[in-house]
């Protein structure tokens, strides 16, 4: 008989916060009690006081193989450890993205024996005549699709033709899948980069210079209104200025099935960090002026992100080196799978901005629900016993070398002392990690399958076909 566990702590649960008690069995959350169940021999019991218990949370945005040596193994490690217990993994891996069904099973068959957290996958499409990849990977159970707008590498990450958008969002949209993209005016990011290095400005600030916020607002306005003209899901990853959230915002009252996320990064750094520390604070999009952070701040309070992600790459700071005499030189991206949880508890939890029902939203249930991952994101009966422990009343110190995915990694929020301490993470019922350990074997995450999965794909119209 597998053995039946009792969880005692303040629970968050939607619209409220109990000082409680939850059951587990089989991998389920089998009670939701104010009064505390009966005890036997059979029940083990953990009294977590005080300390909040959160659904567990769900990182939909990280690269495991952006960089060559990352991996499952040491990316579930840091989730485990910052109280993510699923993460989505994106596609655009080297050397080969999970542009078609077989790379897309070959990775999935990774998951088994390299994870302790449970791991769902994306997919893309090839740069020419992809869209006939997209039935192939929805019925492998790729859980959403990301695209770019912008070319990171004509392979690895191309950008993807107006053409192919409009026919993608067309095919899927009779289906539960999303289409995210990284949205920024590939033609004005070519250019300025290109007269900010004949000037010989290459100093931190021209990278955030390369790529103004009007290079998010063109890309985004394009899918929004195919998006529109289709009738079909789009999501906006890692948004960087409140003008694209109301742009998004403009589209959804219009009745476009529009979602976007930012990244904790946009919300507690600005362009003086990225000035300061140079290369350790590149990421595209960049870093903006504090008024933007402000600006995205309000967008946040006023519900108008759906959620928070970290767009987790970390890179050895032998790499990001490369950059400090001239910042275009240095990979862009940050460790941060790890790091998300508590750097949004330290600045919206602790300080108010947002309640533990909210950030428990922006963090997991939205999240879940976006996708369709019926069983994660929140804490109500018959979901998946997931549970991230925070107790506020404890600090946690960000160093370089405390970093678990790739320790030789180096994120801007070293020297930080972050408000709570993630002190237990659950997954499916049991403790993966507690005490500064993970106490789960690497074969004990699972793949979640996208919402689809198995699924054939009914026809979603023509494409971009009009009449003569
Ligand atoms: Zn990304």
């Amino acid at each position: 008989m597998p053995k039946k566990r009792i969880l005692h702590g303040r629970i968050v649960l939607k619209d409220d916060i109990i000082s409680g008690y939850l059951e587990v069995e089989n991998g389920k959350i089998t009670g939701i009690s104010l009064a505390k169940p009966a005890i036997s021999t059979e029940t083990e019991f953990f009294d977590y006081g005080s300390q909040y218990i959160f659904p567990g949370f769900i990182d939909a945005h990280v690269h495991s193989f952006s960089n060559p040596d990352e991996g499952f193994e040491a990316t579930s490690i840091g989730a485990a450890v910052g109280g993510v217990t699923t993460f989505v993994d994106m596609p655009y891996d080297r050397p080969h993205p999970i542009d078609n069904a077989a790379q897309f099973n070959q990775k999935a068959a990774k998951i088994a024996g390299h994870s302790v957290v449970d791991i769902a996958l994306w997919g893309t499409i090839p740069k020419v005549d992809g869209v006939s990849e997209i039935p192939g990977l929805v019925k492998a159970g790729a859980a959403a699709f990301k695209m770019s707008t912008f070319e990171t590498d004509p392979f690895r990450f191309p950008k993807i033709s107006d053409v192919d958008i409009y026919n993608s969002l067309a095919l899927l949209k009779h289906s539960k899948i999303i289409t995210a993209f990284h949205s920024e005016n590939n033609e004005m990011i070519v250019e300025l980069i290109r007269r900010l290095k004949e000037a010989d400005k290459v100093y931190p600030r021209a990278h955030m210079m390369s790529r103004p916020i009007i290079v998010e607002t063109t890309a985004v306005q394009r899918l929004c209104e195919i998006a529109k003209w289709t009738g079909g899901k789009l999501h906006i990853v890692h948004v960087s200025a409140p003008e694209t959230v109301d742009i998004i915002e403009a589209y959804r009252q219009q009745g476009v099935d529009v979602t976007c996320e930012t990244c904790y990064q946009y919300l507690l750094l600005d362009v003086h960090d990225l000035e300061r520390m140079g290369p350790r604070a590149k990421m595209n999009p960049p870093l903006r002026e504090p008024e933007t952070v402000s600006g995205l701040w309000q967008r946040l309070a006023a519900g108008k992100i759906n959620y928070i992600t970290s767009d987790h790459v970390p890179w050895p700071a032998e790499a990001k080196q490369k950059g400090d005499q001239n910042i275009f030189l240095a990979p862009s991206g940050l460790p941060g799978i790890e790091l998300l949880v508590l750097a949004m508890f330290d600045a919206g939890v602790a300080t108010g901005k947002l309640s533990p029902q909210v950030f428990a939203q922006l963090l997991a249930t939205n999240v879940a629900a976006r996708f369709g991952f019926k069983n994660k994101g929140q804490i109500v009966l018959g979901k998946d016993a997931d549970f991230a422990i925070i107790d506020p009343s404890q600090t946690t110190t960000i160093t370089d070398a405390g970093l678990h995915t790739r320790t030789d990694a180096i994120t801007p929020l070293a020297g930080k002392t972050l408000a709570g301490q993630v002190t237990a993470t659950w997954l499916r019922g049991r403790p993966i990690y507690q005490r500064g350990q993970v106490v789960a074997p690497m074969d004990y995450g699972e793949f979640v399958p996208g919402a689809e999965f198995g699924n054939q794909l009914a026809p979603g119209g023509d494409g971009l076909v009009f009449e003569a």
